[in-house]
């Protein structure tokens, strides 16, 4: 594109998109929305009206204890009605939300708490253990909040005042004069989870939390609408729950939040007891429901779609949801530095259902507005001709320019942006139509003898095998070809392939070279803090001599 005009000015007017005006109108026009929070023991619900109070008296609170316009207020929260209160208030008010990932080691959150300078943390009860780890070492945070249990569990250093959530909001007001804020301010920050190295933040803006939200209630989105009730289970620690906390104050959606209920078999009771219309999560959470739905029949057509990403979406599991269970999966790619949706895999108009299939597999059609380019190993740009590999790079308003660097001497990931473009460590190719692919990340592509294998590849067509659960590719160290594939695989219950049948699977699919000759057979795949393979673990347990590899022979 070439450089920006402004050849004549127009006549509309300079209305700010603010997460103040977005919570007057989902709390306002949509006052009979609900937000639940489920658990074991019974449902906790409130409607949307009641949301826009508690986030007045949230504001009030913490106006009452310091907090200015730009200040950082982290939250060490599960997805509950709470944390949708932080999400509705703090940006409200002008302050800055923070969702701290619970999951993280002290050390990083202790990290992640400084760097951002956050001066409120707002922690649920049964994380205290947790926070008290990383809390000897937070330089900036005064206070800190506790909901849904005693704040006498914190153990506080000397100059941080505790208070518990419900006496100190309990005090205050229930409106709030919420300010008119430029929509270029910050809004959210939230650091990716360090996959591949320290973690860093990316800062959102109203506006670009605004534009994603658009994007999220779109039927080419998510398709949130107010007639859905909407099931976040990935985290709002995460890449903020993909964006459908906001999104369901945009449409005016009802939403119900699993707590820390996440194992498959509260997950099931709470979709039989709610009945949700629309879910999203990472492939790890579906496969675990997947194995105990197919065990445990349960109707769960109640869901309209479900939309799946983070990592790749193995085919086998689309195709038993849909099959077997009458529930479409939708793969969406993204990143926390991209807001995080890029893409979501809706087949085009006119597809036959093969066709149709085959789209459905890729990573998905970039959203209007981002904008995309393919460049390979030389920094040359290479076509979206469907087959040409490179490196994505990404524009576009709900993707950031940068990562929060406090103190220009210590920059930060500068090394991720190429002339204005973000790089994403993905490797993939691009259809004339706007389908992007991925092959791999980067730094887990599986380079053997100058080829590359695709690790994701690999594990989607072991994962397809019916007698395995997970399954995990990595490249293990070797003389002759630089690196070969190792899987481990997690098989499950009762079943017991050799390799050599696993091998035999791949046969068809894969060239002899790509075939793996090293295979481990595993209780687990390792995870990251939100349920991704840990392949840093998987290569560091390997290099230790932890994994018992077995060889093509079936040799030990
Ligand atoms: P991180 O895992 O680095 O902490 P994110 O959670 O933001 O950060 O993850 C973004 C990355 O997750 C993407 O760059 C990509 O590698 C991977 N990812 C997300 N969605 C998909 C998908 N549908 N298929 C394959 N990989 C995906």
């Amino acid at each position: 594109m070439s450089d920006r005009i402004l050849p004549m000015q127009s006549t509309m007017q300079d209305e700010q998109m603010s997460l103040a005006t977005l919570l007057e109108y989902g709390t306002g026009w949509h006052g009979d929305a609900t937000v639940a929070t489920w658990s074991d023991t019974g449902t906790r619900r409130i409607t949307f009206s009641d949301l826009g109070r508690e986030a007045a008296r949230l504001a009030n609170a913490l106006r009452s204890l310091g907090v200015k316009p730009g200040d950082r207020v982290a939250t060490f929260m599960w997805n509950n009605t709470e944390h949708m209160t932080a999400y509705a208030g703090i940006p409200a008010m002008g302050a800055v939300l923070h969702t701290l990932n619970i999951r993280l080691f002290p050390e990083q959150a202790t990290f992640i708490a400084n760097h951002a300078a956050d001066k409120v943390i707002i922690a649920d009860h049964s994380v205290l253990p947790q926070l008290n780890a990383a809390l000897p070492g937070m330089t900036t945070v005064r206070h800190i909040v506790v909901t849904n249990g005693d704040p006498a569990g914190v153990d506080a250093p000397h100059g941080v005042e505790v208070h518990d959530y419900r006496q100190l909001l309990d005090a205050q007001p229930d409106s709030y004069a919420w300010p008119d804020i430029d929509e270029r301010a910050a809004a959210a920050a939230c650091y990716t989870s360090g996959t591949t190295g320290d973690p860093k933040g990316v800062v959102y803006s109203h506006r670009s939390i605004w534009l994603h939200s658009l994007q999220v209630c779109a039927s080419y989105g998510m398709g949130v609408s107010p007639t859905d009730t909407v099931l976040p289970i990935v985290p709002m620690f995460h890449a903020m729950s993909w964006g459908i906390p906001y999104a369901t104050l945009m449409a005016g959606a009802s939403v119900v939040m699993p707590d820390r209920f996440l194992q498959p078999e509260y997950v099931l009771r709470l979709l039989a007891e709610e009945r949700p219309t629309f879910a999203a999560a990472v492939p790890a959470v579906w496969i675990g429901v997947l194995q105990r739905l197919d065990a445990v029949p349960q109707d769960i057509s109640h869901l309209r779609h479900v939309v799946v990403g983070g990592s790749a979406v193995p085919p086998s599991l689309m195709r038993a949801f849909s099959e077997r269970h009458g529930v479409d999966i939708i793969q969406a790619w993204g990143m926390t530095e991209i807001s995080p949706l890029a893409t979501l895999a809706w087949a085009p108009r006119g597809a036959d259902a093969d066709e149709a299939w085959r789209y459905r597999y890729t990573q998905g059609r970039f959203l209007p507005g981002i904008r995309a380019r393919l460049v390979d190993a030389d920094d040359r740009l290479v076509p979206p001709d469907g087959e040409s590999l490179g490196e994505i790079e990404i524009r576009g308003p709900w993707a950031t320019a940068s990562y929060y660097t406090p103190d220009e001497s210590k920059p930060v990931g500068a090394d991720k942006f190429d002339d204005g473009w973000l790089r994403t460590g993905d490797i993939g190719k691009v259809t004339p139509n706007g389908y992007l692919t991925l092959v791999d990340r980067s730094k887990d592509v599986i380079k053997s003898g100058g080829e590359w294998i695709s690790s994701v590849d690999l594990e989607n067509e072991v994962m397809a095998h019916p007698d395995v659960l997970e399954a995990a590719a990595i490249g293990i160290p070797d003389a002759k070809w630089d690196e070969r594939p190792l899987v481990a695989v997690v098989v499950r219950e009762g079943a017991a392939p050799s390799v050599a049948a696993l091998r035999e699977h791949l046969a068809t699919k894969f060239a002899k070279w790509q075939i793996p000759d090293s295979w481990s057979f595993v209780d687990a795949v390792p995870k990251t803090s939100v349920g991704k393979f840990d392949k840093k673990v998987l290569r560091a347990r390997y290099a230790d001599g932890g994994l018992v590899v077995v060889g093509a022979d079936g040799s030990v």
